[in-house]
């Protein structure tokens, strides 16, 4: 797997700390825990955090702090296996989640929900995407990030294969196409509502309610 766009750092450093909201946090995770690059990142952010706890929080409250890392290191653990074994298509960090059934969006296009927490109108759900579909040209309100499971796509900023990571936000027009191949098969954290376009776009808008 040669994975070429990455979370940036301050997004890394983010999911190091904790302070991401949930969702976002479950697409960096499925993202770390297959990139060696990143989870040797997201360890010195860590350790750098933890040795700033170490020179600042008061002796009193340390107890509370470093209870609160260790359950963190807890929830950290079941990244290791990058894909349950029973779901092929299912990474391991959707393990603690209800996932729902896949359902028809749009020529070629499956999507179902995965049930992560909503914060601050971000929402997880899964795509899948038949080898040379496309998705209707789209924008969204607020961010969208994106980690490819299996199979590839390519828009105007590059091809994403692979457990390569898509950190979109509104200002980015989409207009993906998925390569011949493989089925394409994503993880997505957005926030706000998919606006479709073009003559398709307001074809399935009605019928889209991600
Ligand atoms: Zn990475």
């Amino acid at each position: 797997m040669t994975i070429t766009h990455h979370p940036g750092d301050e997004t890394l450093a983010a999911f190091a700390a904790g302070t991401l909201d949930e969702p976002r946090s479950v697409v960096v995770a499925a993202h770390v825990a297959l990139c060696p690059h990143c989870r040797t990142t997201v360890a010195a952010f860590e350790q750098f955090g933890g040795t700033l706890v170490e020179r600042t929080v008061p002796v009193a409250s340390r107890a509370g702090a470093l209870d609160e890392a260790l359950a963190r290191l807890d929830k950290a653990a079941p990244l290791a296996p990058a894909i349950r074994q029973a779901e092929p298509d299912c990474p391991a960090v959707l393990a603690p989640y209800e996932v729902g059934q896949w359902r028809w969006i749009g020529p070629g296009v499956h999507w179902r929900r995965v049930e992560v927490p909503e914060s601050e109108g971000t929402r997880v759900f899964m795509l899948k995407s038949a080898p040379g579909s496309s998705l209707p040209h789209h924008g969204h309100s607020g961010v969208e990030w994106t980690c490819v499971l299996q199979g590839a796509f390519r828009h105007d900023l590059g091809r994403y294969g692979p457990g390569d990571f898509d950190e979109a936000d509104n200002t980015v027009d989409d207009t993906p196409f998925v390569e011949e191949g493989d089925v394409c098969i994503c993880l997505v954290a957005m926030q706000g509502t998919l606006q479709l376009r073009g003559w398709l776009g307001r074809l399935l808008q009605p019928f889209v309610r991600l």
